[in-house]
């Protein structure tokens, strides 16, 4: 199997800042494989908090390079259970833009779109929540403009001042809103803030304390009337069965977990044990977001938003029409090159 890397340069539209940082730049790479004349596309946006960069992504593919081969499948199957797997162990970003190609190829071979190969009804899919990142009251006003189009937001919190942001957001708006902070919170915070967000009306929190807190976030779940969401706790299947009473959900995102098939088996993990299920994602372009979207009928919710806050995407795939997500309806992933 050949394959090309292409390193893409994204922009947002706005300075993106969470609790841990701000950034306006990203580097991700798009992997195309081709075997026996079908090329598929997958996307590689490596996070330094998990351990990977630009530098670390060049270094992986230059150790599996040459070892590519077979057919999709069994490709596919090494990655997670073999050879491939010792080797990419700690480049999930890797295995996850190899393994979405792998998919896309499979569906085009069998001129199927990726949801039918997963028996997944298109018309399931959720509504997307759109993330406004903190930032001041006056770009906060201009970012809801934006938003207008999508019927969820999501509010990073976890910095000084996000509460009186937040108000500011649910006066203007009645829409559904979720937050998510980062780890932000110590437990004394968290327990505070989730009454009184489940007051203000929240959805859901997204991981108000440090995955390395474990005892708290356990006593956290089991106070709170507002449902605590896990992310940075979540990397690997593992971690499903491991944090089943620290979160009353969980929010896989393909490059934390190595990929659609992985993905898979998280979402089968967390249904078994009455878990939540979100699709969540990186700063990516359309060819990462459409292979999450392609399992979105399968989750509870969707924060699959990161080429809406690209300034340009290279790529078209998944749509969002009146905040709901709709599925492409070509073989594979059905991303095609923005002309
Ligand atoms: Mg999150």
């Amino acid at each position: 199997m050949k394959l090309d890397m292409e390193l893409l340069t994204l922009e947002t539209r706005h300075t993106f800042t969470i609790s841990r940082g701000a950034r306006k730049k990203y580097r991700n790479f798009i992997f195309r494989l081709t075997w026996e004349g079908f090329t598929g596309i997958g996307e590689c946006a490596p996070q330094v908090y998990y351990g990977e960069d630009e530098a670390s992504v060049l270094e992986a593919v230059r150790r599996v390079e040459g070892k590519l081969d077979g057919d999709p499948e069994t490709l596919k199957d090494r990655l997670f259970a073999g050879d491939l797997k010792a080797l990419l162990e700690r480049d999930n970003s890797v295995r996850a833009g190899l393994d979405m190609a792998l998919w896309d190829i499979i569906g085009r071979r069998e001129h199927k779109p990726c949801h039918a190969l997963f028996s997944l009804d298109p018309r399931k899919t959720p509504y997307t929540s759109y993330t406004i990142g903190f930032d001041s009251p006056e770009v906060v006003r201009m970012k809801l403009t934006e938003a207008q189009p999508y019927r969820i937001l999501k509010i990073k919190m976890g910095l000084p001042g996000d509460l009186e942001i937040l108000d500011e957001i649910r006066k203007q708006t009645d829409k559904t809103i979720r937050v998510d902070a980062n780890e932000g919170w110590n437990l004394a915070t968290a327990l505070r803030l989730a009454e009184e967000l489940e007051r203000k009306g929240i959805e859901f929190i997204e991981q108000p304390i440090s995955h390395f807190r474990k005892e708290e976030l356990k006593a956290l779940k089991r106070s709170s009337g507002i449902p605590i969401i896990l992310d940075e706790s979540i990397v690997h299947p593992g971690d499903v069965d491991d944090c089943r009473d620290q979160g009353h959900g969980i929010n896989i995102k393909l490059m934390k977990c190595g990929g659609i098939t992985p993905a898979r088996e998280m979402i089968g993990r967390a249904k078994r044990h009455g878990l939540k299920v979100m699709l969540g994602c990186m700063i990516e372009t359309s060819v990462g977001i459409t292979a999450a979207a392609h399992l979105s009928p399968d989750a509870d919710y969707a924060d699959l938003d990161g080429n809406l806050l690209l300034s340009r995407d290279p790529f078209i795939g998944v749509r969002v029409d009146d905040g709901k997500l709709v599925l492409p309806g070509g073989s594979g992933l059905g991303v095609t090159p923005r002309e």
